[in-house]
């Protein structure tokens, strides 16, 4: 396992970005404010160009959003940061801020959902070539970098069956190629996996899920190398999907208890795993924990923790069956979320992949009667009693 970077995450989950103490408030403060005065237009003039720090219009930059970005960067141990309103609107930012028509696209069929829909929908109206490899065929992703400009585009471990892609190994192909790699670490989190340390150029995640933790917020957060984040949130600037100041303090008051939240969550998910795995009714268990899992080597070598998300498939997988099983659960929300205090299931159809069609389901490899387990903090003697007592029916 790795070791985490320095000073320990806890900590930085505290109290990075926090230094500036405004009216000696311990707390960060909620800044709704659009825009910030200034009196001396010679100090404006400096401000509004970015020569001096400084505030000038919330959509641009605001001071409770800035310090969101700045905890998660120094978890990542990324150069620069930046925002947008979600997971998406990152996303977005992130792939029509840095692409170009006649760049090309290199990922895997695995993506979340709505990025897989800006890749087969989005982005070849404007030119831009995409191509999905099969997410744990690591020579046919090497064999697509080699061939021209490309960003390399990876999730890991992936939405929603868990599978792991060798960040290490690919991250290392982009750069013999001059390609730019971007990782989405949602389902891992800064505490379990930092892709940057990995050899990526850019880290982003859904803030809505583990950052923030408790299902209020929405919110996006890209870090990495400074001249990308730079390109990325002018063009978040000028696009508008800011993030709004009142969640980015949900997602920091969430994120002071990151680390104690993911402990717990890696822990049940692995109680979970191993419960589901030796009982009668489930046909197939995914989690990068358990020894039986492909990518569970891999998961070792570039994870401190393997996550809180793993997903399922019944014995009886018609989605009848999902449904009893589904009502029969006392503490899970069935709800399209993850990540959060609570246990939170799903079938893709109505979670991860609700964006896509049923064909193009079955095209990725997702099984209708797939059930995405997102464990939350609660004792785990007592998510297992409540899977045991639904598994009965
Ligand atoms: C939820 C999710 C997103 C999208 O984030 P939103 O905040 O919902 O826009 C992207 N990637 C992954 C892995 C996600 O789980």
């Amino acid at each position: 396992m790795k070791k985490p970077i320095d000073p320990a995450a806890g900590t930085l989950a505290v109290w990075a970005g926090e230094e500036d103490r405004v009216r000696h408030a311990t707390q960060v403060p909620v800044f709704h404010s659009v825009a910030f005065g200034y009196r001396e237009l010679d100090q404006w003039l400096e401000v509004a160009p970015g020569r001096q720090p400084g505030h000038i219009y919330s959509r641009n930059t605001n001071p409770t959003v800035q310090v969101f970005e700045e905890k998660v960067r120094r978890l990542e141990g990324a150069e620069a940061a930046t925002s947008a309103a979600s997971g998406m609107a990152v996303i977005s930012a992130a792939l029509f801020g840095l692409l170009k028509p006649g760049d090309r696209v290199v990922s895997v069929r695995d993506t979340y959902g709505g990025t897989h829909q800006i890749f087969t929908e989005f982005l070849p109206r404007f030119g831009i070539q995409v191509a999905l490899c099969d997410t744990t065929d690591h020579e046919a992703i090497e064999a697509e970098i080699a061939g021209g400009y490309t960003l390399l585009y990876l999730e890991s471990p992936t939405n929603p069956t868990c599978k792991v892609v060798d960040l290490a190994r690919l991250a290392s192909a982009a750069k013999s190629a001059g390609a730019v790699c971007v990782v989405d670490n949602t389902f891992a989190t800064p505490i379990n996996q930092n892709p940057l340390e990995l050899g990526a150029d850019l880290v982003l995640h859904s803030a809505t899920k583990y950052l923030g933790g408790h299902a209020d917020a929405l919110g996006g957060v890209i870090c990495g190398r400074g001249d990308l984040i730079r390109t990325i949130f002018h063009f978040r600037e000028i696009n508008g999907a800011a993030l709004d100041p009142m969640a980015a303090y949900l997602l920091l008051r969430g994120m002071k208890t990151l680390h104690l939240r993911v402990r717990q969550q890696n822990a049940n998910a692995l109680v979970v795993a191993r419960f589901l795995e030796k009982h009668p009714a489930v046909d197939q268990v995914f989690y990068p924990g358990l020894e039986s899992h492909p990518g569970h080597g891999i998961a070792r070598r570039q994870m401190r923790g393997f996550g809180g998300m793993l997903s399922f498939i019944l014995l009886d997988n018609r989605l009848e069956a999902v449904g009893r099983f589904l009502a029969r659960l006392r503490y899970a929300h069935a709800a399209a979320n993850l990540g959060a205090v609570e246990t939170i299931v799903g079938p893709p159809a109505t979670t991860s992949h609700v964006e896509c069609t049923a064909e193009e389901r079955a095209a990725m490899g997702i099984p209708e009667g797939l059930i995405r387990y997102s464990t939350g903090i609660e004792d785990p003697e007592d998510l297992v009693a409540d899977l045991e007592r639904a598994l009965e029916a």
